[in-house]
């Protein structure tokens, strides 16, 4: 049966699950307080880095692997898919990740063994870390894949309107404080947004939309900063080390990051931090030196105790649904992450466990 199924929250987590669910074919309508593929007050998904992939995945429990080995291996698809049917690009690239030391060398290679993720040491004068510039033995993944966070969520903003979901942007929903069932949701100007069923995707902001009736949710919001250089000669792999990363992208842009910093909803961008990421690339790049900074900016990131959602029903309110928390690793997670609460929510079994992603409340 279709129903009408209102979304709180247009970053990647909303916007894939829309897509999920009008394949399962069901109404949708996204409320959205800024605009979807925008940036206005620290949105986690335009400001990603895009890698597809979990930095150091041995790192984290089984239910978070499984979502993010489902999207490692399932965005080169859906990215064809959305170029195919709205002609807009999406910056997939399997660009390979170096891991360069230090790192925990027998926990990487029993995970990639145990995952069928393909991995080759690299000593120092192989070529593939020559044509970067590298002089240290590292760890190749050449599996790893990246996309352009803007790109996509443009991508898929325009597959949504083509695919009949009403986008209602600029429009920003009030904290809950209704109970079973929830007939309707108020937005600030006092309008009631009525629907079937209620999911929220509300990143870093979901425990201010929603602690009077889940109070035990934990999610803060973690701040990242990223830097944006043009060199002259790209790195051709994603290159990560010691907790920071740079990803090059095909038309010579080049990131740098990022940071985990726990500042509230502070969405400004410091000069310390610039100087500090600046450091580190050009450790890595020294023809980085004295480059201009093209951009730097910041978002807020779902932080969420070892990197484990929320994708579950509310345990009282029954069709409130919450698909939040996914912190570091959202991007990555996103269609798995979708996936399982469009299952869950049109009474499908779900693919995977879902007890490890269920809201308890006391
Ligand atoms: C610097 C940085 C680098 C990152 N790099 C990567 C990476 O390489 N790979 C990866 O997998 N992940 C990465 N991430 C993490 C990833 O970006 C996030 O996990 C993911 O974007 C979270 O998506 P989301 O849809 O839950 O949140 P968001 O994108 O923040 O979307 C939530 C939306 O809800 C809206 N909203 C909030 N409250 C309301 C309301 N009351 N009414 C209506 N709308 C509302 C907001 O405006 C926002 O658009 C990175 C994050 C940062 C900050």
């Amino acid at each position: 049966m279709s129903e009408h199924i209102v979304i709180v929250g247009g970053g990647i987590v909303g916007c894939m699950t829309a897509m999920a669910l009008v394949d399962a074919g069901h109404r949708v309508t996204i409320v959205e307080r800024n605009q979807i593929a925008s940036q206005t007050s620290g949105e986690s998904s335009w400001a990603g880095g895009g890698i597809v992939f979990p930095l150091l995945p041995w790192m984290y429990s089984e239910p978070v692997n499984q979502l993010t080995s489902y999207g490692a291996t399932s965005y080169q698809q859906i990215c064809a898919r959305l170029e195919r049917e709205t002609g807009l690009p999406t910056g997939f690239i399997n660009s390979g990740f170096l891991l360069l030391p230090p790192y925990d060398q027998t926990s990487a290679i029993h995970w990639c063994e145990k995952h069928q993720q393909a991995y080759e040491f690299l000593d120092e004068v192989d070529s593939r870390l020559a044509q970067n510039h590298l002089t240290q033995s590292s760890l190749w993944m050449p599996e790893v894949s990246q996309v352009r966070p803007p790109y996509l969520m443009n991508a898929l903003r325009q597959w949504l309107v083509q695919n009949d979901v009403t986008l209602l942007e600029r429009t920003e929903l009030s904290p809950l404080n209704e109970t079973m069932p929830l007939k309707a949701w108020k937005t600030l100007d006092g309008v009631e947004i009525k629907a079937d069923k209620f999911l929220v995707t509300s990143g870093a902001w979901s425990f201010q939309l929603l602690k009077t009736v889940a109070g035990q949710l934990n999610i803060k919001p973690m701040r990242g900063q990223i830097l944006l250089y043009q060199p002259d000669q790209n790195l051709k792999q994603i290159v990560y080390k010691d907790g920071f990363y740079m990803i090059p992208r095909e038309d010579g842009y080049l990131l740098a990051g990022s940071t985990l910093e726990d500042v509230g909803f502070d969405t400004s961008v410091t000069d310390d931090v610039k100087a500090e990421l600046a450091a580190k690339a050009e450790a890595i790049m020294p023809a980085l030196k004295g480059l201009p900074i093209i951009k730097h900016w910041s978002g807020l990131r779902p932080g969420t105790p070892e990197n484990l959602p929320v994708i579950s029903a509310h345990p009282q309110i029954e069709n409130l649904y919450l698909n939040t928390g996914h912190f570091r690793y959202g991007l990555t997670m996103a269609p798995a992450s979708a996936r399982l609460i469009s299952e869950l929510m049109t009474g499908q079994a779900p693919f995977i466990e879902a007890s490890p992603f269920a809201l308890a409340i006391d």
